[in-house]
Formats: structure tokens, C-alpha cells, sequence
């Protein structure tokens, strides 16, 4: 639906400031009001995905539960929370939605994605973790996600992953230059 100033990917119309309705695209990411001058920022949001082997080097993958991408394969992770860095991030969405404690994680890559939610496309950067996990005794799925499963290297295939970064990430898992250190971790 579009809207005087607004548009169904970003909808914000009215200025935070001064009310009116005179907000309008201003540069790549951002809004500027022409009536007071304010600057509303999209920025990126920053977001973390894990990639978790089992000692037989299958990786532990997620059944999106909820939209968007719902009944789609994900890998474990979510968005920053403010303060915290990336690392404390992975471990702890890896907490929340698996109930499994990571003790150990490796900077693997960065992948940009979109990620529409409520009429409004949220533009992130997902880093990629390999996060080593010693035991998976404790595992129990949050609300969020619909099942788990533990897919052997062979059976990895990105095109049954919904979001196009987890896609982007699987195929540098598969055939990238991590794939050596990913399979001997
Ligand atoms: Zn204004």
C-alpha cells in the first residue's frame, strides 16, 4: 500500500519530532522531515547465525517455527541485543533456543539479509559463528522452533534454508575456503 510519503517496504510517514506527516527517503538509509529537519536512521541491524557440528561433523540445524521463513531450515541464532557483542550474542540465542552452552566460538564469515517483519523490511548483517558445543544431552527447543535435526555434510543443501544469507553462509560452509576447517574442527 502506498501512502503520501511512505511505501509498503518502509512505511514511516510521520515525523518523530514534530509530528507531521512530512517524513520522506532521504539517502540510502535514512528519512528527513521537511517541515523540522530530523533524521530518522535505518541502520544495519547486526545479527548472529551458529554453526554447530556433533562429533561426527553432522551440523545441528533448526525448523523455523514461526514467519517469516516458518517450516524452513535455519541455522541457530538471532539480532544483538544493545551492549552486547557478537560472541555473547551467539551464545546466548544458542542458549535460548537450544538450551545448549557453547564453550567455544570462531569468526567465520558475514553475509547481509533482509528481514521483512510486520510491513517492515529490517536491512542486517548476519556474522556467522562456528560454535563448538561439548554436549548436546541438555538440547530442548524453544517455541520459536519447530524441530531440530543434525544433517550429515552431504545432506547440507542451501536451497532448503529460507532466508538468502543463511543460503549465501551454507554454500561457503559447503564449498568455500572454511569448508576444511569446518569438516577437521
Ligand atoms: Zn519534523
Amino acid at each position: 500500500m502506498q501512502t503520501k510519503h511512505g511505501s509498503a517496504e518502509t512505511p514511516f510517514c510521520f515525523c518523530p519530532r514534530c509530528g507531521r506527516q512530512a517524513l520522506v527517503p532521504h539517502e540510502v538509509k535514512a528519512y528527513r522531515c521537511t517541515e523540522c529537519g530530523f533524521e530518522f536512521y535505518l541502520n544495519v541491524a547486526a545479527a548472529v547465525a551458529g554453526f554447530i557440528l556433533d562429533a561426527e561433523g553432522r551440523l545441528l540445524v533448526t525448523v523455523r517455527g514461526k514467519d517469516p521463513g516458518k517450516g524452513t531450515l535455519d541455522l541457530p541464532g538471532g539480532f544483538l541485543d544493545p551492549h552486547e557483542n557478537a560472541e555473547q550474542a551467539i551464545r546466548r540465542e544458542i542458549k535460548e533456543e537450544l538450551n545448549l552452552d557453547v564453550t567455544e566460538t570462531i569468526y567465520l564469515f558475514s553475509s547481509p539479509n533482509q528481514y521483512p517483519y510486520m510491513n517492515v523490511t529490517y536491512h542486517t548483517m548476519d556474522l556467522g559463528y562456528l560454535c563448538k558445543v561439548d554436549h548436546f544431552g541438555n538440547l530442548k527447543t524453544a517455541d520459536e522452533i519447530a524441530d531440530y535435526r543434525f544433517l550429515h555434510p552431504s545432506d547440507v543443501k542451501a536451497e532448503l534454508f529460507g532466508f538468502p544469507s543463511i543460503r549465501q553462509m551454507l554454500q561457503l560452509y559447503i564449498s568455500g575456503p572454511m569448508a576444511g576447517l569446518l569438516k577437521n574442527h
